[in-house]
């Protein structure tokens, strides 16, 4: 199989993988415990909070450890909303991942203000622009970088915007993480993150608070996480979720990897325009994630090119895997202003570390090559409905 759909879930790497295994077999114990072998846990689970703490340059104690994203954008939200003043409203990005839009509709909508960023505008003059219409700003949600596009937003911007004014910022930087390094992470009021988007496990994750906002209601039941976040740590997920992001980080610092891997994804593009007539390009903005595709072929909808593809081997998506199965167009393309039909035909294509520049050219290959053989059976189709026509034609 050639994967093409990392923004959905990476692969397990091997780093993972081993401290995994190796936390099952030496650091089982409940880290709550008060036996030998369950301090030892506990020490783990301290050490593997200190090392992502180095890892993102913030406080081990502004750490904590979720199932994923999900559950910290729902956390978060959950706080906020609950320790709102009634003046106060929140700015959030509609191009957000549903973990928050679908959030921020179930808890208070009436108390949102939606903003859709745009290339357009700059990120400080259009966050002037929407909290000039409300009271009070309680807080601003933006995401790093969308899971569908690939677009990198300003989120350096906004959270300089925010801390200027008081104003806290909350980021979803589970697209960013082990893509790009953490500089300007320690910035950050508050973010999330996903092992499983950056080589870990699935079901695990974290949120990073600020000091200065501790006011946070997770959870409840044992003290765990500081009493934030009930629940018996997984430990083994957490020591695998750090090895994975320490291992992607490398990939980040090595000298010229993520400037080559742009001038595949270009090569890819360019060959595809010029090779189909019609395909449309969904980059807006010249920031966009080095691994994201997003485009809408000029023939049949997405379902029909992730089966057409699957059967010759590439794992390929339609807008965001959250979607999948639904018939309606993805949420992220219609706000961008993309017209049904075409975002419909739109397919997500996201390399990996590991995805190599022949995998990017074999999957232009079959792209074109499906594409061809439907061409070529529309014309044969045509050609014996012209014969039919002659022959009726000639029967007159
Ligand atoms: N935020 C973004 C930007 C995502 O892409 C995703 C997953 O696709 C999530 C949040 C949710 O992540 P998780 O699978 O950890 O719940």
């Amino acid at each position: 199989m050639i994967y093409f759909d990392h923004n959905a879930t990476t692969p397990l790497c091997e780093a993972a993988r081993d401290a995994w295994l190796q936390s099952q077999e030496t650091a089982w114990a409940n880290p709550s415990a008060a036996y030998t072998a369950a301090v030892k846990a506990k020490a783990e689970l301290r050490l593997a909070r200190d090392q992502l703490a180095r890892l993102l340059g913030v406080a081990a104690d502004e750490l904590v450890f979720t199932s994923g994203a999900t559950e910290a954008c729902n956390l978060w939200l959950e706080s906020f909303f609950r320790n709102r003043h009634s003046e106060e409203k929140l700015l959030v990005s509609e191009l957000d991942h549903s973990c928050v839009v679908e959030t921020c509709k179930r808890l208070d909508e009436d108390a949102v203000c939606w903003f859709c960023p745009s290339s357009s505008v700059s990120i400080r003059e259009m966050l002037d622009r929407e909290s000039s219409k409300v009271e009070r700003v309680g807080a601003v949600v933006m995401m790093a970088a969308n899971n569908v596009t690939g677009e990198i937003f300003d989120w350096k911007g906004a959270a300089e915007w925010c801390r200027q004014r008081g104003i806290p910022f909350f980021c979803d930087t589970t697209q960013w993480l082990g893509k790009y390094g953490p500089e300007g992470l320690d910035k950050l009021d508050f973010f999330c993150g996903s092992a499983h988007k950056f080589g870990g496990p699935k079901g695990v994750g974290f949120l990073k608070l600020s000091r200065r906002h501790r006011s946070l209601c997770g959870q409840t039941g044992g003290g765990q996480e500081g009493g934030l976040r009930a629940g018996t740590e997984d430990l083994a997920g957490i020591r695998a979720m750090v090895a994975a992001l320490n291992h992607y980080h490398q990939h980040c610092y090595e000298a010229g990897a993520i400037q080559a891997r742009i001038e595949w994804k270009e090569a890819f593009k360019s060959n595809l325009r010029e090779r189909i007539s019609g395909v449309v390009d969904h980059e807006r903005s010249p920031s966009v994630l080095w691994n994201t595709v997003s485009v809408s072929l000029p023939d049949k909808a997405s379902d029909w090119w992730i089966q057409q593809l699957d059967r010759r081997g590439f794992s390929i998506a339609a807008g965001s895997a959250c979607s999948t199965g639904d018939e309606t167009v993805s949420r992220v393309i219609s706000a961008m202003g993309m017209d049904p039909e075409t975002a419909k035909r739109t397919i997500r294509l996201s390399a990996g570390w590991n995805t190599a520049k022949l995998d990017w050219q074999q999957l232009l290959d079959a792209i074109v090559g499906i594409y061809n053989g439907l061409i070529g059976q529309k014309q044969d189709a045509s050609a014996e409905q012209s014969q039919v026509e002659v022959i009726s034609l000639d029967d007159l």
